[in-house]
């Protein structure tokens, strides 16, 4: 009767769609998989969105350190996932990278795509910020997703430990403080941030010589204040 939308409803006896979270440090790898996988599926006959937010490129592109890119959807606040699914003719999966980023109502909506739509979304992110705490729309898909994985890339400490967390390095000191979301990269830049093992991120250990650096000075300045 009416033409199959984006959004027509699973049949029954359908193969369940599903939600997984592939979630690292910077560097891991995240955006190169992102679009390594986006090409597979594309491969396949299937048609997809590649969305993100925040993208190293400044622009709505996924793009990766190695060199790879392309043309995604810039995921703003104000974004229904839904909508933008049910705009288009017909959409098998998403490519969600940067998801970290989304608000958590995004997260819900991705959750709603693959239960009541069947499409398969597949999402990308760091799972905490430069402080250890995870972020909420990572908490949500470590909550909701049918499968969480973390990637395997090794990304190393200057230590030679897995490189396992975040941190934010402001002016060549290790921040412990301040927004949650401040936009850069791993280059040399005023704000850059920087992989360490659990061990050098606890001890805000940025290099080999340096002490415990940003716990110190942290302290250092709330006695001298
Ligand atoms: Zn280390």
């Amino acid at each position: 009767m009416t033409e199959l939308s984006a959004l027509s409803a699973v049949p029954p006896g359908a193969r369940d769609a599903v939600l997984k979270f592939y979630f690292g440090p910077m560097d891991c790898g995240k955006s190169t998989l992102a679009l390594q996988m986006n090409y597979n599926h594309r491969r396949q006959g299937r048609r997809g969105l590649v969305l993100t937010k925040h993208d190293r490129s400044g622009g709505p592109k996924v793009t990766s350190r190695i060199g790879l890119g392309l043309e995604a959807i810039e995921v703003e606040d104000s974004l229904d996932l839904v909508g933008l699914v049910a705009g288009h003719d017909r959409i098998d999966y998403l490519i969600c990278d940067e998801a970290c980023f989304y608000t958590v109502e995004q997260i819900e909506q991705l959750a709603d795509l693959v239960d009541s739509y069947g499409v398969d979304v597949y999402a990308f992110g760091l799972a905490s910020d430069f402080r250890s705490v995870m972020f909420p729309a990572a908490q949500r898909l470590f909550e909701l997703a049918d499968e969480v994985c973390r990637l395997q890339v090794e990304v190393l400490c200057w230590c030679g430990r897995p490189g396992r967390l975040n941190a934010r390095v402001v002016g060549g000191t290790m921040a412990r403080t301040g927004e949650q979301v401040v936009i850069g990269d791993t280059d040399d830049a005023p704000v850059r941030y920087q992989v360490l093992c659990r061990r050098h991120h606890r001890a805000g250990q940025l290099g080999e010589g340096e002490n415990a650096g940003a716990g110190a000075e942290a302290s250092g300045m709330r006695s001298a204040v």
